[in-house]
């Protein structure tokens, strides 16, 4: 079971499968892994003892980041994913940054996002599209998340108020949308001051970033 995994010189950990979104890009509908890893598809969902079992034998050489991605939405498992920022935090120099469709506090309903100050370094935010008729199109939200159709504006939320707390956080869209639709990402972005990275969609299994 591939808990961590290398990927251009940065560790990422992947501690869950499950994910409330259906994005129409997500790398998971054309492979079950990234570059020659073993498949990213969890036997069950790691416990904390299994996670730092990991850790301790992944060789860590030259990596300086530590990154909470997928196969899946790592924020579906908000406390676990604590639980091991600060258990990597007080055993190594590892950066964290977390790469995340900003729903947590969809997925969890209160969930207090202050939480994250101290322990994650950056974030990273699929916007996706520039408005929420094409997030939702694009994203596929859930009903059990997006009950009122509010995932486009939570995740909006959800990255002023991450940069606000002084963490380094930026945007992704990946280029299935429209060129014009990435010039009003980038508008959108430069509105609320987070910078953005535009993706380029890869139907094999070459990035997940
Ligand atoms: S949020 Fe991430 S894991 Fe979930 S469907 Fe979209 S790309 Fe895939």
């Amino acid at each position: 079971m591939t808990i961590f995994y290398e990927f251009e010189r940065k560790m990422y950990i992947n501690i869950t499968n499950g994910c409330p979104c259906d994005c129409v890009f997500c790398i998971r509908k054309n492979g079950d892994s990234i570059t020659d890893n073993d498949s990213l598809w969890l036997e069950h969902e790691p416990s904390f003892e299994e996670i730092t079992e990991a850790f301790q034998k992944f060789d860590k050489t030259g990596i300086s980041e530590a990154v909470f991605c997928g196969y899946g939405e790592p924020t579906v498992r908000a406390d676990m994913l604590l639980k091991t920022a600060e258990y990597i935090k007080a055993n190594s120099e590892l950066k964290i940054r977390l790469n995340t469709n900003g729903l947590v506090r969809l997925i969890h309903k209160g969930f207090d996002i202050t939480r994250f100050k101290g322990l994650v370094d950056s974030v990273s935010v699929s916007l996706n599209a520039p408005n929420a008729e094409r997030y939702n199109e694009v994203t596929r939200p859930n009903k059990a998340v997006s009950e009122n159709n509010n995932a486009f504006e939570e995740m909006l939320k959800f990255s002023v108020e991450m940069k606000n707390m002084g963490i380094k956080t930026g945007f992704t869209v990946v280029d299935i949308i429209s060129q014009e639709e990435i010039s009003e990402c980038e508008k959108l972005s430069e509105k609320l001051g987070i910078p953005l990275r535009v993706r380029h969609y890869v139907t094999d299994n070459e990035s997940y970033t």
